[in-house]
């Protein structure tokens, strides 16, 4: 008898929801690449579930639905009192069971199923989408306020500004003078010195424009910050000097400088 050749259509419900052993799975595939009735039968348990799958995000099952699922099919089963027997299942070691009871009863079962592990899936999806947005919120928020309370930091007027240096390095001396020379007037303000040794000074000198030779304008030591001044020196009137120049010279003053030139600075070709 043809019929007795063929998987049952639980069987191959099952086949199609990948419920039965491997071995089962095994036989029901072997049968099916070679049977076009079986083929088209599997075709359409394979299209009742696609129908019920497309509803709903395609979710794997939880954990244990599976094995719940054959125990329901399988006391359904054997609860089967009529055996309306259409076909036997060949090479499955199953009790058959009735076409009514079983193919309906499991297709309900795995329509429950996978609308119940949907819904669940969709509440709890909906739920992290939920706190995923909330704390995105949260995390916008904090960066708006942070970089509204950064704006506010830049920009406050009692707000000081510190440049900070490596340590190691120290400023470069620097010195500013401005030289009257109708009135041998001169005043140097420098900043950044280095202390001076023992018995040692700064000294300024005035370099002439016409070539000869530097006039001693006053020793000075800085101070602990490393400041030091030269004020209204006694030098002569109406030179016109083309530079100024600072040298470490021994604390009573040179009569001439003593390389190297520690400051200089060159006067400014002006409209003068
Ligand atoms: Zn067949």
């Amino acid at each position: 008898m043809m019929d007795a050749q063929h998987i049952s259509p639980d069987d191959l419900a099952l086949y199609a929801l990948q419920a039965l052993s491997p071995e089962e799975m095994a036989a029901v595939r072997a049968h099916v690449s070679g049977c076009d009735v079986c083929r088209a039968e599997l075709a359409r348990a394979e299209g009742d579930l696609a129908m019920l799958a497309l509803s709903v995000d395609q979710q794997p099952l939880p954990a244990g639905a599976r094995e719940r699922f054959v125990q329901r099919i399988k006391s359904e089963s054997k609860a089967g009192a009529v055996e309306n027997r259409r076909a036997e299942p060949i090479a499955i070691d199953r009790a058959p069971r009735s076409r009514s009871t079983g193919w309906i009863g499991w297709l309900a079962a795995a329509a429950a199923l996978i609308v119940a592990a949907a819904l669940g899936f969709e509440v709890s999806s909906l739920k992290a989408r939920l706190q995923e947005s909330e704390s995105r919120m949260a995390a916008l928020q904090t960066s708006e306020s942070r970089e509204k309370q950064v704006a506010e930091v830049l920009t406050a007027p009692a707000a000081q500004k510190v440049v900070l240096t490596a340590p190691k390095t120290p400023p470069a001396p620097t010195g500013r003078v401005v030289y009257l020379a109708a009135r041998g007037g001169l005043i140097l303000q420098a900043s950044n010195l280095a202390p001076v040794p023992a018995g040692k000074a700064y000294e300024l000198w005035v370099i002439p424009a016409d070539g000869s030779a530097p006039i001693p304008a006053g020793v000075f030591k800085p101070d602990l910050a490393g400041n030091g001044s030269v004020v209204l020196p006694e030098i002569p009137q109406g030179v016109q000097a083309k530079a100024f120049g600072v040298t470490l010279e021994d604390a009573a003053g040179s009569k001439t400088p003593t390389a190297p030139i520690l400051l200089a600075g060159a006067v400014q070709a002006s409209g003068e």
